[in-house]
């Protein structure tokens, strides 16, 4: 991030412009929202903005710049649409200790204004650090069309309740209060009542969540997908939104982490391969402790929570300490390594089953019916494989596979650093050591990509 959002303060401060062209009509519109005090300096200003000065909405000084025609200003938008003269007045302007815009010239200037969503006093601000303009003005219209007209209304009205709001205790009681003015009770006075409405219901809605009992702690276990956020169900969705503690693992990615709720405590507990960072009890008594203080807990796991996720483990903390809690599925590993490679987990006449694996277990190297693996058509989806590799190929031949079995790697499957890497039984630990696979990977046994664009080219005519 370049450039960081805030919102500045400008109600009864200085604001001051140079220009009077189309450049300067366009940054002074948005600029008479606000409650600055505007002061424009154009020798030849345009008739709109002497028609703002006429109704003394703005200061009109009808010359050039001066040095100190910027004391006190907060903001200076250099906006003369000339090089120069905007170099001119914005180093004036600096000088004297504003903070400077110069119109379509970001390298020079010290702060941006981005594309604004109106909705006073709700206000988004959309910026690309000039990246994509035609993006923001997409996001502008879009959010424009979703955000109904009378949510700044609602906004208004619920600030001026905000002290009546306080007799509830902060936290979870008074998040449910306004949540549900804002996407309930709010609306639909508005729509039936109009303003006045719209008191009496918040007055209504107080008394109701005053009589409300404390809300119980609950725990979700979740399931993320594999990384790409647009794989997660829309239950998950859900509960991200409204989760007062995230306790997730290291598979769970930063964009899907974005999603939950801004005050939610985010806690990683992340375990790396062999070596635990934080033990199942510590985070079995870490959920227990948060959903006993009330809190709406979501353990959030990589891919599906019920699949070599240790969740009875944890289900089983919660129940002993008597806390509900439900389960949301998640699409595993093994779904979205076979949808990269356009496979299916079964196929009629191939193989009627398919099993998921792990690599290793507690004890170490895990082991499995390697007879019944090493039969033609055979599939299996081998989780936390990567260490294993050259005990699961052993095994396979010494039962009597076939060595040109394939076997496709999949790394960081759904992730915009995806990788699959086709190979056979016999070549698996060679081409797994040459791939230096560094993020999460899945090693589907007897299947091969469907279509043979393989990144990796040494083993692509063996497909072909
Ligand atoms: N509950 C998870 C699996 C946890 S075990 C699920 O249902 O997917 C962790 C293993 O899952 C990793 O070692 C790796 O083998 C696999 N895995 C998880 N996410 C993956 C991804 N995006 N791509 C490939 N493999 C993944």
């Amino acid at each position: 991030m370049k450039h960081f959002p805030i919102f500045v303060r400008l109600e009864g401060r200085r604001v001051v412009l140079s220009g009077g062209g189309e450049a300067a009509l366009a940054k002074l519109r948005l600029l008479l929202k606000t409650e600055a005090h505007l002061t424009v300096f154009a020798p030849t200003p345009a008739p709109e903005i002497e028609g703002w000065a006429a109704e003394g909405r703005l200061r009109l000084v009808r010359r050039a710049m001066e040095p100190g025609d910027a004391t006190c200003a907060v903001l200076f938008y250099a906006a003369d649409e000339d090089d120069l003269e905007d170099a001119r007045t914005s180093a004036l302007a600096r000088a004297d200790g504003a903070m400077v815009n110069i119109v379509d010239n970001l390298e020079d200037s010290a702060f941006i204004t981005p594309a604004i969503v109106d909705r006073d006093p709700v206000t988004v601000a959309i910026g690309t650090e000039g990246a994509a303009p035609v993006l923001a003005r997409a996001i502008k219209a879009d959010l424009e069309a979703r955000l109904p007209a009378t949510l700044g209304t609602l906004a208004r009205l619920g600030k001026a309740f905000r002290r009546a709001a306080d007799v509830l205790p902060m936290g979870r009681k008074r998040r449910d209060f306004w949540a549900d003015y804002y996407f309930g009770a709010g609306p639909r006075a508005l729509q039936d009542g109009g303003e006045a409405g719209v008191k009496d219901a918040l007055q209504d809605l107080l008394e109701k969540h005053e009589n409300v009992a404390e809300r119980e702690g609950h725990v979700a276990f979740v399931g993320a997908g594999p990384g790409d956020p647009e794989l997660l169900t829309l239950k998950a969705r859900k509960a991200l939104d409204s989760a007062d503690v995230v306790i997730h693992d290291r598979l769970v990615t930063p964009e899907i982490l974005e999603l939950a709720r801004r005050e939610a405590i985010l806690i990683d507990a992340g375990k790396e391969g062999f070596g635990p960072s934080m033990s199942q009890n510590e985070i079995n008594a870490l959920i227990v402790e948060h959903a006993q203080a009330g809190a709406q807990v979501v353990r959030l796991k990589g891919g599906d929570p019920t699949v070599f996720g240790r969740l009875d483990e944890e289900i089983d903390a919660v129940t002993v300490a008597g806390i509900a809690w439900h389960v949301v599925p998640g699409i595993t590993a093994a779904s979205a390594s076979v949808a990269a490679i356009g496979q299916s987990l079964t196929k009629r006449g191939r193989n009627a089953s398919v099993r998921l694996l792990t690599g290793h277990d507690m004890k170490g190297f895990a082991d499995h019916d390697w007879r019944a693996l090493s039969r033609p058509g055979e599939v299996a989806a081998v989780y936390m494989g990567k260490k294993s590799a050259r005990f699961i190929q052993g095994r396979l031949i010494m039962h009597g596979a076939d060595r040109a079995t394939p076997v496709t790697l999949v790394e960081n499957a759904s992730r915009p650093d995806q990788r699959r890497i086709a190979t056979t039984l016999d070549r698996l630990v060679r081409d797994m050591d040459d791939a230096d696979l560094t993020g999460p990977a899945l090693m589907l046994i007897g299947l091969a990509p469907r279509a043979v664009e393989v990144e990796d080219t040494k083993t692509k005519q063996e497909f072909a």
